[in-house]
């Protein structure tokens, strides 16, 4: 409900409270709300009212038999109150909210007017209580029905409509004596909408506190949601930074050892980038940071891994359940598409020139049963300068099988095999 109102921000929502605006002044997307709320509760409640409208019929059954009328009693409660009301219960959740009214009036006007109508059939002293009681009944109920203050009004007047007629049928106006019980039912039925009214109030009130509440909520939950992306970004590349890294590889490394499988730690590093930085400028250096980024994004991204700066003009790939065959690829892949690069770089005050720049990439794969976190990182670095030792723009794997870690942890260089590349 909220998350359709955040555009509105509380600004509506406060002006409502702060004026304490009728429902009729709200704003329309406040109302809309407001009729959604009450529609997606509508059911549950139109269930449970007629429920307890059938059991109250049920029970005056027995006020009908210790007043002698219950034969009539049974016959028109058993056979058009109580099943007026099962009908609206069985109709409950499947009624439009546009005949809502209806299905809480109609069976509310057939309880009043067969009692008014049994009271016709009972002692004279009894029948004014029958009538007397039917339209207080009328109004009481009224206050609890979740209806708007005019669909209760509705609600109310067709009661007091049936009423009327089951008793004017039994008394005809030419007849009536005594109008007293007659002003006495029409009262009796609307006596208490103001205080409906009010109630009614008092609910949106409380709507408009607990939407404002929720709106606030949101916004904790979406400022919160801002901040940790932030938190996890690195600003330059938009990549993960180092610190959601560590947090990923972990996940990946402990799925991995799960699933009994494989994982590879790609460590990227940009060749002789101090010269690019000293030729062209801090600023383009960055730029070209964000252009190797976003290689190393997308294709890590194609291939189901995840990338993160590791810092300066580092980056490390998590390719999780990948074997080395898969993690070579990966790696080519990003060399390739790395070298296809054109930075534009100011050339002097007037020409711009595009300058290429490689990377050089250390592979390591290991299964998690069998080596450590932290080793896995490092024999990727010790890929990465076997990499950049024998030319760089070319990828290296840390050929030691994991199994053998604990025997050996320092590569020779003949360890490390060369991939692609052209120094
Ligand atoms: P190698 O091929 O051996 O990796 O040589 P290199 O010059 O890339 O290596 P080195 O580590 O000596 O230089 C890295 C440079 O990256 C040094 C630093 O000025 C630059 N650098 C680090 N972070 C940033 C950054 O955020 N922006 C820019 N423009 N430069 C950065
Ligand atoms: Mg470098
Ligand atoms: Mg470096």
């Amino acid at each position: 409900m909220a998350t359709q109102l955040l555009d509105f921000e509380h600004v509506a929502v406060e002006d409502a409270i702060a004026r304490d605006l009728p429902f009729r002044a709200w704003p329309v997307p406040l109302r809309l709300a407001a009729a959604g709320e009450a529609a997606r509760r509508g059911g549950g409640e139109l269930l449970a009212h007629s429920l307890l409208g059938a059991a109250i019929s049920a029970l005056a059954v027995l006020i009908d038999v210790a007043n002698g009328i219950g034969t009539e009693g049974l016959r028109l409660r058993g056979l058009i109150v109580m099943p007026a009301f099962l009908l609206a219960a069985a109709l409950a959740h499947i009624i439009p909210p546009r005949w809502r009214m209806s299905a809480y009036a109609l069976p509310m006007a057939a309880f009043a007017a067969s009692s008014v109508l049994l009271g016709n059939f009972a002692a004279p002293t009894i029948a004014e209580g029958y009538v007397s009681g039917a339209a207080l009944s009328v109004g009481v109920i009224a206050l609890f029905l979740p209806l708007r203050t005019l669909d209760l009004l509705c609600a109310e007047a067709i009661s007091c409509a049936a009423m009327l007629i089951a008793y004017l049928s039994h008394h005809p106006l030419s007849e009536l004596r005594a109008p007293g019980l007659t002003i006495f039912m029409v009262i009796a039925c609307f006596a208490l909408s103001p205080l409906a009214a009010r109630i009614n109030r008092f609910k949106d009130r409380n709507f408009l506190l607990a939407l404002r509440t929720r709106l606030a909520q949101e916004e904790l939950l979406a400022a919160n949601d801002a901040l940790r992306k932030m938190s996890e970004c690195d600003a330059l590349t938009g990549l993960a930074n180092r610190r959601s890294f560590e947090r990923i590889f972990d996940e990946s490394f402990n799925a991995s050892l799960d699933a009994g499988l494989p994982v590879a730690v790609l460590m990227i590093d940009i060749d002789r980038f101090k010269r690019f930085n000293d030729d062209y400028g801090h600023q383009a250096g960055d730029e070209c940071i964000r252009a190797v980024a976003q290689v190393i994004g997308r294709e890590a991204e194609a291939a189901g891994s995840i990338a993160a700066r590791y810092g300066g003009e580092e980056f490390i790939v998590v390719a999780p359940s990948a074997a080395g065959g898969a993690a070579l690829h990966l790696s080519e892949r990003i060399r390739a598409r790395v070298s296809e690069l054109a930075i534009a770089v100011k050339h002097d005050e007037a020409a711009t020139v595009s300058v290429g720049v490689t990377v050089s990439i250390g592979i390591a794969v290991g299964a998690p049963r069998t080596v450590r976190r932290k080793d896995l990182i490092e024999h990727a670095d010790q890929a990465l300068y076997a990499a950049k030792h024998a030319g760089r723009n070319r990828v290296a794997m840390h050929a030691r099988p994991a199994a053998a870690d604990r025997v050996a942890k320092t590569p020779r260089l003949g360890d490390l095999r060369g991939a692609g590349g052209n120094a």
